[in-house]
């Protein structure tokens, strides 16, 4: 029977080395080395999933087709291979810690007493090798999130350790990501610290066949020799992964290391040199850009750089496109009079994205009326809808205090609202409307010229949906609902006609988008956004 092999991918020294970018670009390489590949991200904390929390914490709750709301190293791979991920692709402690309990409470495990090893690491290593089982998948990359030394990641560590012995050593294959970092005073590159990390990691019974150095300039054969002598490894398994301009440069870069090269040597798989014509494309368009937007993006976040990662890239996919760069300006809509003000009379376009609860609500809905009054492309994404549904409502349809009821539960005119099924349901977690859903795109619409098609399915995350009693009133002030679910029942994608470019829908778009294939509606935005630019 064909086996699937296993790369695992752990982290040392800090975190934030960019592990998930570093397993997606493994996976971008060897799909182009005609291989198929899938991902598991391996999540050391205790939440189920991470739906609850913080953005600011821990950046953008990723969300799959099949609806669940996971790390955001998912949306790395998707962007990066072809790969189609599901709830299945991130296991967190809390789900392995949810499982085992749930098995000890129905007495699955016959009166033995439960523990961390064998009971959470056998469930660990259950879930890897069925994800693995997929007849679709060739290579199978599976990161560990934290970092080598952390408590709460041992038992992941030590499932993945055992996983050489259960699948066999040709299926499996060990990188470690580790830094090592240039000491400006002493002038010198110092292996010390990934060193340590490896010796962390052979503590537990790891040892790293690949290492991939975090540097911000090249290692001197001398530092590969270095570390190769005290890590063990060979010396062509030591990949510089130098800081780069741009993700997207980061296979091309470790392919000219030869990573791919020493991946498929040590799993001993057959495959010719990979082409990476497309991604090269890629990198010169965005290097090279004909021209700079500038895109506001008014949120309540003040860091908004990963809680809003998908947009971010979203924008950049459309600017290559265009053959411009996006330049992302972030305006606090906590805050939006003078400065910000002046910043919202000068982009070229203006974006609402997804967000939650009535802070910075005020601030979202006058920047959409700046932009609906000045003639300055607009799209909306989620909130960024319902917002502009609540500014068309009270500024051309007359109706004074129209409100969301998660902002204003008391207003007059409810023109977000939850819908009936839903009422009573309003907590934290498990009660959005998650996941792929069909739309029905309306012909002769801005949406419509956008997609090229009128059926189409996008990725949604949210509770509230624009109330059906006072759609045909904000309809007749000229809002136009450009896009519906198959039953006609929910507003997916609203336009404003009297208007250069103003959209907005109540999915998210960005979850679709790659650099070689961006979002229609991205991309139609950024076009209106370079016209606006060149003055047309
Ligand atoms: N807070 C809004 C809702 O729950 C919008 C959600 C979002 O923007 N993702 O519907």
């Amino acid at each position: 029977m064909r086996q699937t092999k296993f790369i695992f991918v752990t982290g040392g020294v800090i975190s934030s080395l960019g592990k998930g970018l570093s397993s997606a670009s493994i996976g971008a390489l060897l799909e182009a080395r005609g291989l198929r590949v899938s991902f598991l991200k391996l999540d050391p904390y205790l939440n189920v999933d991470p739906g609850t929390m913080n953005p600011l914490q821990h950046g953008e709750v990723y969300v799959t087709d099949d609806g669940a709301e996971t790390d955001l190293d998912l949306g790395h791979y998707e962007r990066f291979t072809h790969a189609r991920l599901t709830r299945e692709n991130n296991l967190t402690s809390g789900r392995v810690y949810e499982t085992v309990i749930q098995r000890e409470r129905e007495g699955d495990y016959l009166g033995a007493t439960v523990q961390v090893i064998p009971h959470v690491t056998d469930t660990i290593k259950e879930h890897i090798v069925s994800v693995g089982k997929n007849p679709e998948t060739d290579v199978q990359i599976v990161e560990v999130g934290g970092t080598v030394g952390d408590i709460e990641s041992l038992p992941f560590l030590e499932a993945i350790r055992q996983l050489k012995a259960d699948l066999g050593r040709q299926n499996t294959l060990y990188i470690h990501v580790a830094l090592v970092p240039y000491i400006p005073s002493a002038k010198e590159l110092k292996t010390k610290p990934v060193q340590h990390s490896v010796k962390e990691l052979r503590s537990i019974g790891i040892a790293p066949d690949i290492l991939l150095c975090r540097t911000d300039r090249f290692l001197p054969r001398s530092v590969k020799a270095k570390i190769a002598l005290f890590c063990d490894v060979e010396e062509e398994a030591v990949i510089t992964a130098k800081d780069v301009d741009t993700v997207y440069e980061l296979p091309v870069t470790l392919h000219n290391e030869g990573l791919d090269d020493a991946i498929v040597q040590r799993l001993n798989i057959w495959t010719g040199q990979p082409n990476l014509d497309r991604w090269e494309h890629v990198v010169s368009t965005i290097k090279n850009p004909e021209d700079r937007l500038r895109i506001a993006m008014v949120g309540k976040y003040t860091d908004l750089t990963e809680s809003y990662k998908s947009l971010n890239e979203a924008l950049t996919h459309a600017g290559i496109a265009h053959e411009v760069a996006v330049d992302i300006e972030y305006v606090d809509s906590d805050k939006l009079e003078g400065s910000a003000l002046e910043t919202l009379s000068t982009v070229d376009g203006i974006l609402v994205p997804h967000g939650f609860g009535s802070r910075g609500a005020e601030g979202k809905i006058q920047a959409i009326q700046y932009a609906r009054e000045h003639e300055i492309p607009y799209f909306g994404i989620c909130y960024g809808l319902q917002c502009a549904v609540v500014e068309i409502a009270r500024n051309v349809a007359g109706m004074a205090g129209a409100n969301s009821t998660e902002i204003d539960p008391k207003t007059p005119y409810p023109v977000i609202d939850l819908m009936p099924g839903q009422l009573g349901r309003a907590g934290t977690g498990g009660t959005m409307r998650l996941g792929a859903y069909p739309c029905r795109v309306v012909p002769d619409t801005l949406a419509a010229r956008a997609y090229g098609r009128t059926e189409v399915s996008e990725r949604h995350r949210h509770r509230y949906e624009v109330n059906p009693t006072f759609r045909k009133r904000i309809e007749e002030a000229g809002l136009v609902v450009s896009g519906m679910s198959p039953d006609g029942t929910l507003a997916e994608i609203i336009e404003f006609p009297d208007h250069p470019w103003f959209l907005a829908c109540q999915f998210h778009p960005e979850f679709h988008s790659t650099p070689f294939d961006p979002h229609p509606l991205f991309r139609a935005f950024v076009g209106a956004a370079v016209r606006h630019h060149k003055g047309a």
